[in-house]
């Protein structure tokens, strides 16, 4: 019988042969991207895979992600949903707002919604939160995965529109995406005193790592709503 242990709110390691991250599947028998499913003592946990995640690979770099059942999330860059379906498991009774602006990806979360209530895909541009506005309520936590050159701005206007005083941000930055040339590392600095410093709302950086062994060349930040 595989154990599992709690890592925080709705996030668990099932211990299988190897240690693997899980979230409780709130669609049983359903898998979103060919993950395994493993069914313990009458529940079915989802593998989630840290490679193909970049909120998988902060579980493990051990930010602590700071989701509550009840959670509602804006969750910037969704693509097809594959790391929205597992924030979709850990807010069980919350509701993530999956923005999207590629038509491609938006039909496979289209279909993701279509089997999960708390997910509400909206095909728009991150950038000009104004336009979805009428679709999204005051939110506990902003995820953002969007990889565009403007990364921190884009955070910072969707923060200052939904997020809740005292509410989080977690970010994944990819330097790639801001200059291909330069040093990450200057990069990471640069966006990070952004947030900090050059936008409205400011926020107050309360971790920041690298993704590897996960990811390259990205820079997770969880950062808190002054
Ligand atoms: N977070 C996803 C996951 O873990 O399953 C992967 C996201 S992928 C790295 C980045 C996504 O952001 C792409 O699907 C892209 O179309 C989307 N994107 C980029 N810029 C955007 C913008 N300004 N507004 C909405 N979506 C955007």
């Amino acid at each position: 019988m595989p154990e599992v242990k709690k890592v925080s709110e709705g996030i668990f390691e099932v211990v299988k042969d190897k240690k693997q991250l899980a979230t409780k599947n709130l669609d049983p028998g359903k898998a979103v991207y060919g993950e395994k499913l493993i069914p313990v003592e009458g529940i079915e946990y989802r593998i989630w895979d840290p490679r193909r995640s970049k909120l998988g690979a902060m579980v493990l770099k051990k930010f602590e992600i700071p989701f509550k059942e009840d959670s509602k999330v804006l969750y910037l860059g969704a693509a097809s949903g594959t790391t929205v379906s597992h924030v979709s498991d850990i807010v069980s009774e919350g509701a993530v707002y999956a923005v999207e602006f590629a038509p491609r990806s938006m039909r496979d979360l289209i279909g993701l919604a279509s089997r999960r209530k708390n997910v509400h895909p909206i095909l728009a541009d991150a950038g000009r939160p104004d336009s979805y506005s009428h679709l999204v309520e005051p939110v506990d936590l902003i995820f953002q995965d969007v990889a565009q050159p403007n990364q921190a701005e884009i955070a910072a206007r969707n923060a200052s529109r939904f997020l809740k005083k005292n509410g989080y941000l977690l970010l994944s930055i990819k330097s790639r995406s801001i200059d291909t040339a330069a040093n990450p590392k200057e990069i990471f600095k640069e966006e990070i005193g952004k947030l900090e410093q050059a936008f409205e709302p400011k926020f107050e950086i309360l971790n920041a790592k690298d993704l590897m062994p996960y990811h390259e060349d990205h820079l997770a930040v969880l950062a808190k709503l002054k």
